[in-house]
């Protein structure tokens, strides 16, 4: 299109952009509002006018490297992590015990040897057991759904059962990570590779956990690049027959123990109401979990540090939680609920950030309509960066369990998601792909949120 063109339609849009804000401009901003535009301003122009939160992310990222529960570095991160909260002045700087599950990888290879010799690019599923020592090799078959599995039923007795199912989103694709062995398995196959469930990227496979069902028999699971599962389907679409040699020393260890790390900032008249800004500290055992969730915990402890730094003590207490084991567990927020499950009536709000740090656009928010009202004008506090937006729920994983006991209203931070799957749980999640502007507007946006949230004279949705 000539840019002429372009120029009167951007100015037409322009136009009816305008009115239809007009049209649905909400009720005036609150007078109780006015109170917070200046610490609010001091807050977001503090987070933004130093690299302080990326530099740190880095410092996390290259120095400890990923951080699978069970693991040295995870566990040498978190004292890192409580050192330098005691260093920032965050104040009841703790770790609070858990018991993790610890799930090593060990040597792994997966080679497809018939019709061809071709190595497969791929990952064993977190949790997956590992073949006998000399490994397996039997014929593969190649299916798309659930669906195609129970129709072979019988035929896949001594087989490989290949997922080739093709990513429509996180929810759909991510069961046959998390059941498709045991589905497999319930059909006597000994096997199952899976096609990475994420986005198109470059040749990278995608791990994450599966879970197996009790009744069926354990079998060694991958994933494998989504190029080398198109390869596998096009070779059984001209009717070869395919045979797949796996081997892989993954094993469960008994229970290591581990710990949730706290740092806050206690309230000035109600120290014992509790806003949490929460994530999770363990990753994968790939790539530097920077983005999968470093960097949503370094947002969380760095809006808290903020606060202390400009002296802004709210009247509750804010406190940042690194929670531990989200990504083959879930113990580190099942302990949470558990410790503090008599203090869950004080928590006032919980906020997750695991969906990366990207540029934030908002939070999704999932609480009564009063408290909505309330964090929307909040949020309208943020529109200068771009991230005033309250989308319909919110929540996560690690506050999941807390949540659910206390019946705590629960919001998630919301950012540009289109990298997100691209690079979960693959060895690409690496410091370089998060913007030092864009992890500085999400410290911006959760200190802005969680400090008013936390300040305000009536209780949120109260
Ligand atoms: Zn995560």
């Amino acid at each position: 299109m000539p840019l002429a063109g372009m120029r009167t339609t951007f100015a037409a849009a322009l136009v009816a952009a305008t009115v239809v804000v007009r049209a649905q401009s909400p009720s005036p901003a609150p007078v109780w509002l006015d109170a917070y535009r200046e610490p609010a301003a001091r807050l977001i122009g503090a987070a933004l006018g130093d690299t302080a939160a990326w530099t740190r992310l880095a410092a996390l990222t290259d120095t400890f490297g990923h951080r699978l529960a069970g693991s040295k570095a995870l566990e040498d991160a978190i004292a890192w992590a409580l050192a330098e909260m005691k260093r920032d002045g965050l104040e009841n700087v703790r770790g609070e015990k858990v018991m993790v599950p610890h799930w090593v990888r060990g040597r792994e290879h997966a080679e497809l040897v018939a019709p061809v010799r071709h190595p497969l690019v791929m990952l064993g599923l977190g949790n997956s057991v590992g073949t006998p020592p000399d490994g397996i090799e039997a014929e593969a078959v190649v299916m798309r759904s659930f669906d195609e599995l129970d129709a072979r039923g019988a035929a896949l007795k001594g087989k490989i059962v290949v997922y080739n199912v093709p990513w429509t989103g996180y929810g759909p694709t991510v069961q046959y990570r998390s059941s498709g062995a045991s589905r497999a398995a319930a059909h006597g196959a000994v096997g199952m590779l899976l096609r990475s469930v994420g986005q198109p990227g470059l040749r990278t496979p995608h791990t994450g956990a599966l879970a197996y069902a009790a009744d069926q028999p354990k079998i060694p699971a991958v994933a494998i690049a989504n190029e080398d599962a198109d390869r596998l389907q096009r070779l059984q679409d001209r009717g070869l027959t395919l045979v797949v040699r796996l081997s892989m020393d993954a094993r469960m260890l008994p229970d290591a123990e581990s710990a949730n790390v706290i740092g806050e900032i206690a309230g000035r008249e109600r120290p014992e109401e509790v806003v949490v800004l929460g994530c999770h500290f363990d990753s994968w055992d790939v790539g530097t979990g920077a983005t999968d969730d470093g960097g949503g915990c370094v947002a969380s402890w760095e809006a808290v540090r903020l606060m202390k730094q400009l002296g802004l003590r709210p009247r509750r207490t804010v406190r940042a939680v690194l929670f531990t084991n989200e990504e083959n567990g879930l113990r580190g927020g099942l302990a949470y609920r558990d410790q503090h499950l008599a203090e869950l009536p004080n928590h006032v709000l919980m906020i997750e950030t695991d969906g990366g740090v990207f540029r934030p656009l908002g939070f999704g928010f999932s609480g009564n309509d009063q408290a909505r009202a309330t964090v929307k004008a909040i949020a309208s506090l943020l529109a200068g960066i771009g991230a005033a937006r309250v989308g319909a729920s919110g929540g996560g994983a690690d506050i999941g369990p807390s949540v659910q006991a206390g019946k705590v209203p629960s919001m998630s931070l919301d950012v540009d998601g289109s990298l997100y799957f691209t690079i979960h749980h693959t060895e690409a999640d690496t410091v370089d792909k998060i913007e030092p502007t864009d992890i500085a507007r999400c410290v911006a946006a959760l200190a802005v949120m969680g400090y008013v949230v936390a300040d305000l004279p009536a209780r949120l949705g109260q």
